[in-house]
């Protein structure tokens, strides 16, 4: 250890008060990129949670090799990315790969979730239940068997534009009517999926490096429109209403206990299958995302490699299982800067970066 700590980088958007807050509590740096329109929100923060903001017209800025040099000019030392959903939706997976510059987890996990086919083959090579799952060539080619699927789309964008399909014919409809939205853009890919019936469930955890261990942190459910708004009212006047999975905010869940070793056996699955499948292997925040269902069965369909905005709902003060492992309030943000922190004071920083 010589010198000041590295400063925690993240752009402002998703969990960054919680990721910039963290790295203060922590005593490192911490520096928020902002888009000129969101600047004044996020100057409020100023000297409370976030030492300095850089400010850009376009996060595109962020990939070029001289953005960074401006950035470590700010930091006065080293830094360290932290990526959330947002940041790599706004900057694109491509950029996001070549970015220049230290990224605390492993990028190779962020590309694998990108893709809706290898996310589903991870999961499976884990020993995770996963539901049914085709590619949409598959379905176009073979036919699907009449059913419930929900129809997915590439690239973490909070389930916009994902949609119901009983059978072939459905499946090609809504495939059409995105195209004329314009959300299937070159390179998205579409699977369709089994609709797991159940309640939904968000697990999240933390793969310390420095510590070799697994936490499990929290879970949260996902708060959709228009989903959760349908049962607001009763079926006479929802007829002919499409469901959709748009994700605008998330509540705090607290599980059954018996359900607890089973999430953290997930969690382990997790850890070793990336351990084993990735080059980088594992480090830092990641999530389950799944189906609870009326056997107990944890079925899932999603896994975020990074941190998840689900994890706000337990900013500053900790959820009710990070008791488990700390005696002080402690929530992702702070977490992810306590392994920068020791991982920099043991001087292997280099090993939860990518
Ligand atoms: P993120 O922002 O985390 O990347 P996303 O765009 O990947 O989100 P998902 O989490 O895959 O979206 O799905 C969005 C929502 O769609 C879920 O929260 C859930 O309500 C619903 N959903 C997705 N897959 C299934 C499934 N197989 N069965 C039932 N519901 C599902």
């Amino acid at each position: 250890m010589a010198g000041r700590p590295p400063a925690i980088v993240t752009i402002c958007s998703h969990s960054a008060l919680q990721i910039l807050a963290g790295a203060r509590r922590e005593g490192l740096g911490a520096i928020g990129i902002v888009d000129r329109r969101r600047e004044a929100f996020y100057s409020i923060g100023l000297g409370k949670i976030v030492d300095r903001l850089i400010v850009v017209d376009s996060f595109k800025e962020v990939c070029q090799r001289s953005f960074w040099d401006r950035v470590q000019s700010v930091a006065g030392g080293d830094i360290v990315v932290v990526p959330h959903g947002s940041f790599v939706e706004y900057v694109g997976p491509e950029c996001f790969r070549e970015l220049d510059a230290p990224i605390l987890g492993s990028r190779e996990l962020v590309e694998v979730e990108a893709s809706q086919v290898r996310k589903m083959r991870f999961l499976a090579e884990a020993g995770i239940p996963t539901p049914k799952t085709y590619a949409l060539e598959e379905v176009l080619e073979m036919g699907l068997k009449d059913g419930l699927y929900i129809v997915k789309l590439s690239g973490a964008k909070g389930g916009r534009g994902y949609f119901l399909a009983r059978n072939r014919r459905e499946v090609v409809e809504g495939v059409e009517r995105l195209r004329r939205q314009g959300l299937l853009r070159e390179g998205v890919e579409v699977v369709v999926q089994e609709y797991l019936v159940g309640v939904p469930m968000y697990v999240h955890y933390f793969y310390s490096r420095v510590r070799e261990r697994l936490e499990l942190f929290g879970l949260d459910i996902r708060y959709e429109s228009n989903v959760d708004g349908l049962r607001r009212l009763p079926p006479a006047y929802t007829a002919g209403v499409e469901p959709s999975f748009t994700v605008v905010g998330n509540i705090p869940v607290v599980a059954r206990e018996s359900l607890l070793p089973k999430f953290y056996e997930y969690g382990l699955k997790f850890v070793k299958a990336a351990q084993r499948l990735l080059r980088d292997g594992i480090v830092g925040p990641f999530s389950l995302e799944g189906v609870v269902n009326d056997r107990l069965e944890y079925i899932v369909f999603e896994f975020s490699g990074r941190i998840v905005a689900g994890t706000n709902v337990y900013a500053w003060h900790g959820s009710p299982l990070t008791v488990l492992w700390w005696s002080e309030p402690m929530d992702m943000g702070r977490r992810i800067a306590l392994e920068v922190r020791e991982a920099w004071e043991q001087g292997i920083l280099d090993k939860i970066l990518s």
